[in-house]
């Protein structure tokens, strides 16, 4: 079937913004972008005020923990938590929830979150799970969403705090994942041009030795399946860093050769300049989370991302799962930090969740509108009283947009929301056994005595 759909405007970061344009989307793919309507028999989606961009490549996603945690890591004080939250609550908590889900229960909690990444616009998703939650695949297959899934490897099977804040080492462990996620590769992977690929997700430079990280960088050379890694996000990780191998994230990973195209650091939170300009240099990318930090007190510097040119996407990491939301905090970031307003455009914060985000999994075809391009779209209707009087639709969207303006998304040209109606999916359904299925995590951690009693307060009102 032939969709032609009619906006107000278009966008994208090659082409820039033109109005009076029709995109014809066949299978797959944009057949073409004309000034006249065509006249061929098709599916029409016309719209006046309306904006159609590429969709949003979502660059670091974790669909399990957005739900998993919501509500619980907020506003955390000294005295909720004492030691770093990610190892102190997050990374516990996890593991509880490994413990006690069976696979349906998983498969729930991960359709839920990948409805919420629908919802907000993400149409490409990198997401970092662990091994248990192989369920994610099939249901974001279900979902029609293009998915990168990048699996935890670990070489120390855990990393637990002190309630003094220090960090705790387990031993190595007998099986670092690396036989599973060939499995899940072998399973499921689809290739360099494939809606559903699988790859590798070691946690970080902290908790994966170097020969383990090694033996991932020649799988990902041999199969040319994605890579993403945790890099430079905390202290504790560059306290572990320097002290076992005498460097920093960045350039230990540039030691060991996973500094290339394709590759994806997440967060790079304390990276100096020198230090980004050798990820820029080996062409790396960085995947940035503005609000999931801001959270925890940290402010990214992604002013210095933007300044430094860099290859950098954004992701939600596992807090809202709404990209508009995520580009807007991160544009007042970027404002605040650099005291200028000129920096974090509407334009150049499109462009990184669209095709700097695409060139950054090596599919620059996701981030433009174009004959040939996969057509992978958002359509915004921008004719609500929030955004009016419509001057820039960019800066419209993304000062005063919300996700809920979506009114179409497409994936492979296919619609997966149209109308503001999702169609591949019951969500009422979706979002009861998702919710019931966090519940009985929060309580058997509660119950068991594993939450940290701040934060177990929480639970009991
Ligand atoms: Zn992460």
């Amino acid at each position: 079937m032939t969709i032609v759909v009619s906006p107000r405007w278009i966008w994208d970061a090659a082409g820039g913004l033109r109005g009076g344009q029709h995109v014809v989307i066949e299978g797959n793919r944009i057949a073409d972008v004309v000034a006249e309507a065509p006249t061929l028999d098709a599916d029409r989606i016309a719209l006046p005020d309306s904006l159609l961009i590429p969709g949003f490549v979502n660059l670091h996603n974790h669909a399990f923990s957005a739900p998993l945690f919501r509500g619980l890591a907020d506003d955390i004080g000294e005295a909720d938590l004492p030691g770093d939250v990610v190892y102190s609550l997050l990374m516990p908590l996890g593991d509880i929830a490994a413990e006690i889900l069976d696979e349906e229960e998983i498969g729930d909690v991960a359709e839920m979150a990948l409805l919420e990444n629908l919802k907000g616009g993400s149409t490409t998703i990198m997401d970092i799970w662990r091994l248990q939650q192989a369920p994610f695949v099939g249901r974001a297959k279900r979902l029609g969403l293009r998915t990168y899934s990048c699996p935890y490897l670990f070489s120390t099977p855990k990393m637990d705090m002190t309630p003094d804040g220090k960090p705790v080492t387990a031993p190595l462990a007998a099986d670092t994942g690396f036989g599973t996620v060939m499995a899940l590769i072998a399973a499921h992977d689809e290739g360099p041009r494939g809606r559903t690929r699988v790859g590798f997700g070691p946690h970080g430079l902290d908790t994966c030795t170097p020969d383990l990280l090694r033996q991932i960088g020649a799988a990902v050379e041999k199969l040319g399946v994605p890579l993403t890694i945790h890099a430079a996000q905390s202290a504790v990780e560059l306290g572990i860093v320097q002290e076992r191998y005498g460097t920093s994230p960045i350039r230990h990973l540039r030691d060991l050769g996973l500094l290339r195209p394709g590759t994806v650091l997440a967060h790079c939170v304390f990276a100096t300049d020198e230090e980004l300009a050798i990820v820029k240099e080996h062409g790396a990318a960085i995947a940035s989370c503005p609000y999931a930090f801001a959270r925890s007190g940290v402010a990214v510097p992604f002013a210095r991302f933007l300044d430094s040119g860099i290859r950098l996407g954004v992701g939600t990491d596992g807090v809202g799962l709404d990209m508009v939301a995520e580009l807007r905090a991160a544009a007042l970031l970027a404002k605040v930090q650099a005291g200028r307003a000129g920096i974090a455009s509407a334009e150049a914060m499109l462009g990184a969740a669209t095709l700097s985000g695409a060139e950054a999994i090596l599919r620059p075809d996701l981030g433009v509108i174009a004959p040939g391009a996969t057509a992978d779209l958002l359509l915004f209707d921008l004719s609500g009283a929030r955004y009016q009087p419509v001057w820039n639709p960019l800066q419209a969207l993304l000062t005063n947009g919300v996700a809920a303006d979506l009114h179409s998304l497409f994936v492979d040209g296919v619609p997966l929301l149209r109308d503001r109606q999702v169609l591949v999916a019951d969500e009422v359904s979706v979002v009861r056994r998702g919710g019931a299925a966090i519940r009985r995590v929060w309580d058997h951690a509660r119950d068991m005595g594993r939450l940290p009693a701040g934060i177990a307060a929480r639970l009991a009102q």
